[in-house]
């Protein structure tokens, strides 16, 4: 039986994935069936809190070796591959809502439940994941599942908690999320920043820990929510390892998720159009110098097969723009990001410099070839001229540019990236670094 939610928190109070927590813990009863799904949907979603977040978790009667995956009330917590039995739909539905009342957020939340035998198509998902849906469609997909539900408000978190019952692990990581202890939470936080910047070395499966030239730790949250630390990885184990070498404040209970985050599911690849609120692959070329405008953004317009699209490097990129704007005109480059609605720019994720085009700077103005002097400008774009002697000449001194972009892939730093964007340390990259 799974049971999903979504659209419980706000952005001062809890986090879906607590509730999760607290489903489980409700249903003592009842097995884990594979781990809990913490599942990012379209982060362009302009209505979401945070990272748009939603989770699933199934509960049975487990089947062959328990998985130890957790730890709460001073109990160690597992799941199990296989289900030999199943629950009735509407007893684990009247046991699940009393949680998500006392729970969310309604004043400023719409939640949304599910409880179903069959998990929705995946084709949900991935529209849900890509693409702005409405509450129809997810109500649709939950139909032909025999699904039963329970909302607060206007019920949105349905489409959420619909997709995230969707969702087929094909590429996935893992997080392990570890939680206060109710009377800390809004309190400064107390996790070694130490143990955080050792994180990638001493377990090189994890990602997105440390900011290591602000020297900021990217696992902590800096909202009132009841997360201590979540750690992101490739390795279930390694996880395990890693949540015990961080000292910190007691930690309540921590829980492993399996998840979507950091796979890039959010991307078009293959797209025919360019409509805003979802997240395109494109290559084009660079049309002109990258401009930074007030605010400290950097914009570089790119001539795509869509047309002239304008990418952007926000502000807290911070030494990704630097990047940017060392393209030049004739650049060929491929970026990922959503594209914003207004203003129309491709908010840059990660960027592949593919080719570099020749690049020449200006040294000086010509010497006259007469008298030997320096030659002024005549105008715009109308050459030198040498005051002397009148003499004409067609342009300036220039020498290659010596580029200090070379071609390869570049991304944001870790604070500035999305949940669900794939770091380059999970494709097998390494970041190109500049000197
Ligand atoms: P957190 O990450 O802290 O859990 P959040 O960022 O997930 O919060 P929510 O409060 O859950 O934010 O709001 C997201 C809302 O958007 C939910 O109601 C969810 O159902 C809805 N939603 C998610 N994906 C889509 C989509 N593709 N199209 C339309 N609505 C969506």
């Amino acid at each position: 039986m799974y049971i999903a939610a979504d659209d419980t928190d706000s952005s001062t109070w809890m986090c879906t994935t607590f509730l999760a927590t607290e489903l489980v813990r409700a249903l003592p009863d009842l097995d884990l069936i594979g781990l809990p799904r913490l599942v990012r949907l379209n982060p362009a979603v302009p209505w979401k809190t945070r990272g748009n977040g939603a989770i699933c978790i199934r509960v049975g009667e487990g089947a062959g070796h328990p998985r130890w995956m957790g730890r709460m009330d001073g109990r160690d917590l597992f799941c199990y591959a296989r289900s030999k039995s199943e629950p009735s739909a509407s007893e684990v539905l009247d046991r699940c809502v009393p949680v998500m009342e006392r729970w969310s957020q309604t004043d400023d939340a719409d939640p949304g439940l599910v409880v179903t035998p069959r998990p929705p198509s995946p084709e949900l998902y991935r529209r849900a994941v890509s693409r702005i849906i409405d509450k129809e469609e997810a109500l649709a997909a939950l139909r032909e599942v025999g699904a039963l539900t329970y909302e607060i408000n206007s019920g949105r978190g349905l489409i959420g908690a619909a997709s995230a019952a969707a969702w087929r692990p094909m590429d996935r990581t893992y997080e392990v999320l570890t939680y206060r202890r109710r009377e800390r939470w809004g309190l400064p936080r107390e996790v070694s920043e130490r143990d955080i910047a050792q994180l990638d070395q001493r377990f090189p499966s994890t990602f997105n820990n440390y900011e290591h030239i602000a020297c900021r730790p990217a696992i902590v949250p800096h909202t009132t929510c009841p997360v201590l630390y979540g750690v992101r990885g490739d390795s279930p184990l390694q996880l395990i390892a890693a949540q015990a070498s961080i000292g910190s404040e007691e930690v309540d209970r921590w829980m492993m998720f399996i998840t979507n985050q950091g796979t890039d599911d959010h991307i078009i690849a293959d797209w025919t159009d360019l409509a805003p609120n979802s997240s395109y692959d494109v290559e084009g070329e660079v049309l002109a110098p990258p401009r930074t405008i007030p605010g400290g953004h950097v914009i570089v317009a790119l001539g795509t097969s869509a047309g002239p699209l304008d990418g952007a490097a926000y502000e807290p990129s911070k030494g990704f723009r630097d990047i940017v704007r060392e393209l030049r005109p004739g650049d060929r480059v491929r970026v990922m990001g959503e594209l914003r609605e207004s203003p129309r720019t491709l908010n840059i994720e990660k960027l592949e410099v593919k080719a570099l085009a020749p690049s020449a700077v200006k040294v000086s103005n010509p010497r006259c070839p007469q008298c030997g002097r320096r030659m002024r400008s005549a105008g715009r774009g109308a050459g030198y001229r040498c005051r002397e002697c009148g003499t004409k000449a067609p342009s300036a001194v220039f020498r290659p540019e010596d580029r200090r972009l070379v071609p390869g892939w570049y991304e944001p730093p870790v604070c500035a990236r999305r949940h669900i964007s794939k770091p380059l340390k999970r494709m097998g990259i390494q970041s190109t670094i500049v000197v």
